[in-house]
């Protein structure tokens, strides 16, 4: 079987950020401990209604603010994931971590849990930029952070960082820049900031109290940052994510081969890529747990109830008190669903084929394969999306090389666009 990934969404922040249209909420800190019970019943839910362990290669606490959980409890969200799917020796375990929520001793504590991967959400190195996005922690503390993740042996740390603010100056992104590649991280993501709905960023501009960004200068910022980032090493694989190479990665990779050779896409791990990001790119399967938490898994997309408090009741109703510990069990024709799920809508063929367009295209090293998609789908990807790809191909948006049809420079720009012709 096909390895899976998980995805467990912490849904706490100590204070929301102006820009932040997440599913996250400030001021239920009250609410974690219950929450993190509430994760582990319904992790062993999902492993109720599985007649064999899934193959799981990679784990992923995103949020929200996944560093607010203490040590013990992602100690005993773990241990559960561990006892319910074959987690496999090398899995990459990554944790999304505000710079302003950490401690030396908190960072040693998650690396001997096994997390090995660690995203920081930098996003400026500038103090009046981190003002006017509310963030809650300076550079100074990303530089402490790095500190500590790398004494306590993280040697796969990921930065977030955002352009285009209103206003904001090239150089003062050049400078935020330049103070993120200081701390050699192994990964970037490069983000542009987005007006949502609902936010105060989003309402301070319909009201005209700030500026729109300006979308021609965020894409000069962009170029701006992918010759930099070129420049001293960093591969971009994705549009907003960068990874510089990995050669204790590559060995570890051929080693893994065997085990993935089902996959129909084995992972070169030739850089410091994310391996669980890949696989929502790869159109691969994922469970999705907690509030809000998205999957993909047997054909079907699922979602959770939003709210962290009906999550929690709805997990609370399960009795998982056999005398041996384990959970009771389920139908399988539950799977994937779990008490919390509010959707879970099956995928056709062509909306698959489709999604693997619009996702694998988000891939600027990788792209599509011809061969890839033959053997996934057994039908031909050019004769499938004749039209759209003929079309975007002569606007210079997507170009073929060696029967891998990949976005051009220009195509990078204009992702939306391409993804569109293909919904
Ligand atoms: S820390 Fe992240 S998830 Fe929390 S409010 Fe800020 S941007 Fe949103």
């Amino acid at each position: 079987m096909q390895p899976h990934s998980i995805y467990l969404h912490i849904p706490f922040c100590q204070h929301r950020c102006s820009y932040c249209d997440f599913n996250t909420y400030a001021g239920l800190e009250n609410l974690i401990f219950a929450y993190a019970q509430a994760l582990r019943h319904e992790i062993k839910y999902v492993a109720a209604t599985l007649d064999a362990k899934l193959p799981v290669h990679t784990i992923f606490f995103g949020g929200g603010t996944p560093s607010l959980l203490s040590a013990e409890d992602l100690a005993s969200i773990l241990k559960t994931l561990h006892t319910s799917f074959d987690v496999f020796p090398d899995a990459e375990i990554s944790l999304e971590a505000n710079p302003g929520t950490l401690s030396a001793a908190y960072l040693t504590e998650l690396r001997n849990l096994g997390i090995n991967r660690l995203s920081l959400g930098m996003q400026s190195a500038h103090p009046d930029e981190l003002k006017f996005l509310e963030r809650i922690h300076d550079y100074m503390d990303v530089v402490e952070a790095v500190t500590w993740a790398r004494q306590a042996g993280f040697d796969n740390l990921s930065l977030d960082l955002i352009f285009g603010l209103p206003e904001q100056q090239t150089q003062t992104w050049v400078d935020s820049l330049q103070r993120a590649l200081a701390l050699a991280p192994e990964h970037f993501s490069l983000y542009a900031l987005t007006l949502e709905h609902g936010t105060p960023l989003g309402s301070w501009a319909a009201r005209g109290l700030i500026p729109e960004p300006d979308p021609d200068r965020a894409a000069d910022m962009y170029e701006l940052a992918a010759k930099m980032l070129a420049q001293v090493g960093y591969t971009q694989y994705e549009i907003s994510n960068w990874a510089r190479k990995n050669e204790k990665g590559r060995m570890k990779d051929e080693q893994r081969m065997d085990i993935e050779a089902q996959s129909p896409i084995a992972i070169r791990q030739s850089l410091f890529e994310c391996r669980h990001n890949l696989q929502y790119w790869r159109n691969q399967p994922y469970l999705g747990f907690g509030a809000g938490g998205h999957g993909f898994v047997n054909g079907m997309r699922t979602v959770n109830v939003l709210s962290p408090k009906s999550y929690i009741q709805r997990l609370s109703k399960l009795n998982f008190s056999t005398s041996s510990g384990q959970a009771l069990q389920h139908s399988t024709d539950d799977f994937p669903r779990t008490p919390a799920t509010i959707e879970a809508n099956p995928i056709d063929r062509e909306t698959e084929m489709r999604e693997t367009m619009m996702m694998g295209l988000r891939l600027t090293r990788e792209g599509v394969s011809k061969a890839r998609f033959q053997t996934r789908f057994g039908l031909s990807m050019r004769e499938q999306f004749a039209e759209p790809i003929q079309q975007l191909v002569e606007w210079e948006l997507l170009c073929w090389e060696n029967d891998t049809l990949r976005l051009t420079p220009r195509g990078r720009l204009l992702g939306n666009q391409v993804f569109m012709q293909f919904v």
